[in-house]
């Protein structure tokens, strides 16, 4: 059964993250956020893992909330890092897992290489954040550096470690290509789902560059655009729209939820969206 938006009362997620990643909240814990936001339809999806579906999947089943199975695939496309989320997905597809293996291997690879920067500059010469990274994070992001770097006292905020050690320009900066956002597509539809152009006003690409992506990512067999975000400006959120309009693209509601410390990305979003645009919802079936 489909959920029909038009009858919804409440609030959906389709793009949040978990300890699987780089949220800060266990998938259970989430889920007891997501009921107190009376939060009636959530999606988990971790950067590169469906480890946390199994935990958030029978929270949900337990707190009555309606759940999609979820992940987002970092990709690349013209040099920049774009995420497509996989909605809807088969965790167990083969096709899926061997992708997500891949991008799982890059970022370990990844954080090894930042570490030997930062050891090779003589930063933080008594630590080894980015062996302590990988021991503690199944899926490790620059982020748990970040977090890492504050919480030894040498950046005030995880922004303030970016400024200082991580960001592009920086000692500790590595450079990363990912596999295509037309692998990203190809894979979760293997595994059964429906695929969504992550906030894509956040890419530095040009209007037109923009478009060309939307369209190309439309023929790869993508389903879907995030319209509904937290903090968009109106010319952002019209651009969106416009967007999907043109490419015949459906519209998701997405928090891109990380943790309960950032009151401006708070869980959970009107299932309402811009008129003429198909919810994605409508498509993902068993939610
Ligand atoms: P990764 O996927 O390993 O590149 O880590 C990405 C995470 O780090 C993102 O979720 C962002 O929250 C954060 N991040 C990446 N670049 C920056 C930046 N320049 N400033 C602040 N945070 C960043
Ligand atoms: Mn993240
Ligand atoms: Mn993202
Ligand atoms: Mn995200």
């Amino acid at each position: 059964m489909a959920y029909d938006t038009r009858l919804m009362s409440g609030l959906i997620d389709l793009h949040t993250h978990s300890t699987w990643s780089d949220g800060t909240l266990a998938p259970a814990v989430l889920v007891q956020l997501a009921m107190q936001r009376k939060v009636e339809v959530l999606a988990l999806t971790d950067h590169d893992t469906t480890l946390g579906l199994a935990e958030a999947s029978a929270a949900c089943a337990a707190a009555g909330i309606a759940f999609v199975s979820g992940v987002e695939i970092t990709a690349g496309w013209r040099g920049q890092e774009i995420h497509i989320v996989g909605l809807g997905i088969d965790p167990d597809s083969p096709a899926l897992q061997q992708h997500l293996a891949h991008l799982v291997q890059l970022r370990r690879d990844r954080i090894v290489a930042i570490g030997a920067r930062l050891r090779r500059e003589r930063r933080f010469a008594d630590r080894d954040l980015a062996a302590e990274v990988l021991a503690a994070a199944p899926v490790p992001t620059r982020m748990h550096l970040a977090r890492r770097i504050v919480a030894i006292g040498a950046a005030d905020t995880t922004q303030d470690a970016f400024d200082r050690y991580l960001g592009r320009g920086c000692v500790g900066h590595v450079p990363q290509e990912w596999p295509t956002v037309e692998a990203a597509v190809a894979a979760i539809r293997a595994a059964g789902g429906q695929a969504v152009l992550a906030h894509a006003h956040r890419y530095k690409l040009s209007g037109g560059a923009l478009r060309n992506l939307c369209a190309e990512f439309a023929g790869w067999g993508g389903s879907a655009l995030e319209v509904s975000l937290p903090g968009l400006s109106p010319g952002d959120a019209s651009r969106l729209a416009s967007l999907a309009r043109q490419h015949s693209l459906a519209g998701s509601a997405a928090s891109d939820f990380h943790e309960p410390g950032l009151p401006w990305r708070p869980l959970g979003r009107f299932a309402k969206l811009p008129d003429g645009i198909e919810p994605i919802l409508l498509r993902i079936p068993h939610v």
